[in-house]
């Protein structure tokens, strides 16, 4: 319940922002309250703003009630700068429009573009933006900038701050400032004199104060994220320049950024990387002084306690387990624009550290496959030690940086504190070539005694940062709530005071993101710390990342799988600990609908995980608790006379299709519109695209003097479910499937008793997991029988059951899904010519999962002369069937599926039967089976 100023400002917001985008239930402000760092705060209320009126309305609003914002993207930020127990201010998924300038030098880009997109937009340029994050495929630009976030690559001169080519500000008053736009910039000077007359006051004050102009712009020399960015107010003159400078790094605390404009870098298309190894640390840092003077984009040091993190994982040389205790990784990376420049590059890099002893030889890799798992292991390093950790601890990643001269004893060094102070498991990595090192480490916050151990550990490693080497304390992921006390201290009281000086400017009434860059309070970093509670063992080793959370279906519409996991680990808290019986209630009521009823159950988080947790998963568990013994026996009845029910269902369908025919289709719109809301959304919505019932499965047919035969496995919702009323081929999915087959000379085989058969996904995904064990255990029998144990190849038309099939079936059996039996059986022996027309391609969740991508898109452009696979529509979310009891599920996954598509794209081709009814109905397109391309384009 909101109360006090947080309702009046609520009753306000309503007048600029629907009901539906104003958050306050208790479910989703604790799942909001958490980033991927290790504190959470509760906002009391969440407000998804779609657009640059709706944050000036937020922020108006908040200034006339006094009461603090914070902003945020995609909510990957380590330091605590994500969170709020006010107002917290999520961009929703409409801020992604971009534009590509000067021929790819330039690029604009709305704040809720994922960083990786905006690479993908510009890769036909040769380009992409400097920022490298190794959150790239999740942190929003907005982030990005806001947090001056870098990586393995951009080090200092490639960041946001030295690659910003404009900004579009909105203020903290509401007001708005666009550096791009001349006549904007003049209006602004006006109307903001005072604003730019302090800022350019300041600038003065420091320019004057050569010892600390220098101190600034020695220090920034480093990366480095802990303060301010008061480089702005040296190295520009002019105050827009100095504002947008500023805005860099600023954490949500001086304004929110509505458009970036990046100077774009070249991206060489010739790359080569080397697992080089030093026998010790010292030779390794060494080495680094001598390769930050030649051709190479990227070294990072890895310790050999963080190798042995990884030693175990497929694929790394075994000889990783045999290095001596001492020995040190740099993993280097050269690029060029051509394969003679890069081999020269290779070679002076060999020679230049030639003289230096090693652990091993040097070799370097130009074959993708292998230095992408390098970096990919050096990439889950930080979650590596997540996955190890004791279930309850937390795993906390710090970010220091020093002058490279200094890195090798500041290594040594912090391996030291490590044993002072318990710390046996941490591991050290980082960007060596900018001395930026992150040390890992597990945290038990449970208890007081860790923590004050923990607190002792922070003083020493900052003391030291500071004071032995006058480093940064937070080189990239930002100071947020963990590093603000300590900015003073690395700063010093004038610097300080600067900064304290812009916040005034910017926000006076300190209303934006308060307590992050700045806090008075010195024990801040120990506050609200974030419970991590043992939940269930398919969950437990989440780390709060949030890098599962592009690929979710209902991450727009309900919960995220980080939210789902967020929310079980507080139900789970409080059930066991009785603190607060009417929250938890509350809790377990929201999380029926918004945790389970509205999961896809697809596993597409696990795809982006890097401890592999497939949150799905839990919610199958969660659903298979939660059946009624009543629905378990229809589920077992159903099951046990599939046929019949089959038989009975179809009828329904054909009944519904002539009800639509006589009644069209607003009436039958309206109609069960309306029982579905008196039924309080148990009947299923009602659409055009809801087929007929498929015509009966035909007897075994063999083709007259065929020699050859295949299995053929229509999945249970083949059989049931057939055309559209709007389809112009009214033959069955079955039917085309049969004609594809005779056409290149296949008998087709149909299993004993198909009609009774069925892999068993519909059942176990709704939480019949019994139901759906036995079904599949029928069918593998039945296919094994019948294939002569899978010497005749089975095909599957739908791709999740082929998935279903090849997870719980014998992997002897090879079973095909349409495109690669197009590929394998059908390819060499029909005549392909495309038919001359652009048509949409969508693959499943299952195909993506199975590695069918490259195949459902080969085998479209043989059939199609334009292919269009939209690259960011993910999960269709209709997950099965549940899309026709839950369509704001796939309604809200597909909210970007018809800006995706050209409107001469008038039908749309799948291997999915409930994912081209949910496709259909958000784009009013006819989506089908692949099959029906194939068999159309095929002689
Ligand atoms: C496993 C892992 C690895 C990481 N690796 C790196 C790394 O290599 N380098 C690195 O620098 N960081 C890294 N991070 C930290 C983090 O991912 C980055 O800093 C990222 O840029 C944050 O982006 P975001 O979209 O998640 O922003 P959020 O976390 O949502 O927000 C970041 C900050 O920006 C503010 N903000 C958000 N949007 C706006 C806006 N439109 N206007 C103004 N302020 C805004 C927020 O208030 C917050 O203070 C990593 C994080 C994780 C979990
Ligand atoms: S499930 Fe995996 S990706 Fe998602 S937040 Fe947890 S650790 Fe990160
Ligand atoms: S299974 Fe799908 S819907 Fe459920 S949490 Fe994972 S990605 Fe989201």
């Amino acid at each position: 319940m909101l109360a006090g100023m947080y309702s009046t400002l609520y009753h306000d917001l309503l007048t600029h922002i629907p009901e539906d985008r104003l958050i306050h239930d208790e479910l989703r402000t604790l799942t909001y309250g958490t980033d991927a760092g290790f504190y959470r705060l509760i906002p009391k209320l969440v407000v998804k703003v779609y657009n640059e009126e709706e944050v000036i309305a937020v922020l108006k609003l908040c200034n006339r009630h006094n009461v603090p914002a914070t902003f945020r993207a995609a909510g990957t930020s380590l330091s605590g700068q994500a969170i709020s127990d006010s107002v917290l201010v999520l961009l929703g998924h409409t801020w992604n429009a971009y534009q590509i300038l000067d021929g790819g030098q330039r690029i604009k880009l709305q704040p809720g573009i994922i960083g990786a997109h905006a690479n993908v937009f510009l890769a036909p340029f040769g380009r992409k933006i400097g920022p490298d994050p190794a959150s790239i495929n999740s942190a929003m630009i907005g982030g990005i900038a806001a947090n001056n976030a870098s990586g393995m690559c951009c080090g200092v001169a490639q960041n946001s701050y030295k690659t910003l080519g404009g900004m579009k500000i909105i203020f903290a008053d509401g007001s708005t400032l666009d550096t791009n736009d001349q006549k904007n910039k003049e209006a602004f000077l006006n109307s903001h004199k005072p604003m730019c007359d302090s800022i350019l006051a300041l600038s003065k004050k420091i320019k004057e104060n050569q010892p600390l102009a220098d101190r600034i712009r020695d220090k920034f020399k480093m990366k480095n994220t802990n303060g301010y960015s008061l480089n702005a107010l040296v190295d520009f003159d002019d105050p827009i320049d100095i504002i947008e400078h500023l805005m860099i790094g600023s954490e949500g605390t001086l304004g929110f950024i509505a458009e970036v404009t990046y100077n774009t870098v070249v991206e060489h298309p010739f790359k080569a990387s080397s697992m080089m190894f030093f026998p010790d640390i010292k030779t390794a840092c060494d080495a680094v002084v001598i390769l930050k003077h030649q051709n190479v984009d990227a070294v990072e040091l890895m310790d050999r306690a963080a190798l042995r993190s990884v030693e175990n994982k497929k694929g790394l040389p075994s000889y990783l387990k045999e290095l001596d205790d001492s020995v040190a990784c740099l993993l280097v990376e050269t690029r060029a624009g051509s394969k003679e420049n890069l081999e020269n590059n290779i070679n002076e890099i060999t020679q230049s550290i030639a003289s230096l002893p090693m652990a091993r030889p040097v070799e370097f890799t130009d074959d993708p496959i292998e230095y992408t798992m390098y970096w990919n292991i050096r990439k889950g390093l930080f979650p590596a030690l997540g996955n190890m950790r004791e279930i309850g601890t937390t795993v906390i990643i710090e970010d220091v940086a020093f002058r490279i001269e200094n890195l090798a004893e500041a290594t040594l060094d912090l391996q030291k504190l490590f044993k002072k102070h318990g710390y046996y498991e941490a591991i050290i990595f980082g960007h060596a070539l900018e001395g930026n090192l992150h040390f890992v480490f597990n945290q038990d916050f449970n208890v007081q005694q860790e923590i004050v151990r923990y607190r002792y550990f922070m003083q020493d490693v900052t003391n030291m940062v500071v004071h032995k080497y006058d480093g940064a304390l937070k080189a990239e992921h930002g100071t947020g709530r963990n590093m603000a006390p300590f900015v003073e201290m690395e700063w010093g009281k004038e610097a300080y005071e600067i900064m304290k000086e812009i916040k005034n400017i910017f926000d006076p009434n300190n209303l934006l993101n308060p307590g992050v860059i700045l806090h008075d309070d010195p024990l801040i970093y120990l506050k609200n710390l974030k419970p991590m509670p043992a939940a269930h063992e398919l969950i437990d080793k989440c780390i709060e990342c949030g890098f599962c959370e592009i690929h979710c279906p209902s991450k727009d519409l309900t919960l995220t799988p980080r939210q789902r996991i967020v929310a079980w680990r507080e139900i789970t808290r409080l059930s066991e600990t009785g603190e607060n019986s009417i929250l938890l209630s509350r809790l377990k009521e929201l999380y029926s609908y918004q945790g389970i009823e509205t999961c896809a159950v697809d596993g597409m988080c696990a795809t982006s995980c890097p401890v592999d947790i497939d949150t799905g998963k839990l919610v199958k568990k969660l659903r298979e608790v939660n059946t009624s013994p009543t629905a378990n026996s229809i589920a077992t009845m159903i099951a046990q006379g599939l046929g019949t029910s089959i038989t009975g269902m179809r009828y329904g369908m054909n009944i519904a299709d002539a009800t639509h025919k006589m009644l069209g289709e607003k009436t039958m719109s309206a109609m069960t519109g309306a029982l579905r809301r008196v039924s309080g959304g148990l009947i299923p919505q009602w659409t055009r695209y809801m087929p007929r019932g498929a015509a009966a499965l035909p007897k075994n047919r063999m083709k007259n003097g065929a020699s050859l035969s295949v299995v053929y496995v229509p999945s249970c919702v083949s059989r049931l479910m057939g055309v559209y009323r709007t389809s112009v081929d009214r033959r069955s999915q079955v039917q085309v499937m049969e004609s594809l087959c005779y056409k290149a000379g296949y008998n087709i085989i149909y299993p004993k008793d198909i009609n009774n058969l069925c892999c068993g996904l519909a059942f176990s995904s709704k939480g019949f997991v019994r139901q759906g064990d036995e079904k599949a255990r029928e069918m593998e029998a039945a296919i094994k029988d019948v294939s002569n144990n899978g010497e005749i190849p089975i095909i599957m038309d739908t791709s999740p059951c082929v998935q279903r099939m090849r997870d719980v079936f014998d992997p002897s059996l090879k079973i095909y899904d349409p495109s690669e039996f197009a590929l394998s059986y059908l390819k060499d022996r029909l005549s392909f010519q495309k038919v001359p027309r652009s048509v949409a391609v969508h693959v499943p969740c299952s195909s993506r999962k199975l590695g069918l991508d490259n195949n459902l898109k080969e085998v479209a452009e043989m059939c199609a002369e334009e292919v269009i696979i939209p690259p960011f529509v993910k999960c269709c979310g209709f997950a099965g069937d549940r899309g026709f009891i839950r369509p704001e599920l796939t309604e809200s996954s597909l909210n970007n599926l018809n800006d995706a598509l050209p409107d001469s794209v008038t039908e749309g081709y799948s291997t999915s039967r409930g994912c081209e009814i949910g496709l259909s109905v958000v784009s009013n397109r006819e989506y089908k089976s692949l099959l029906y391309l194939i068999d159309e384009a095929t002689l």
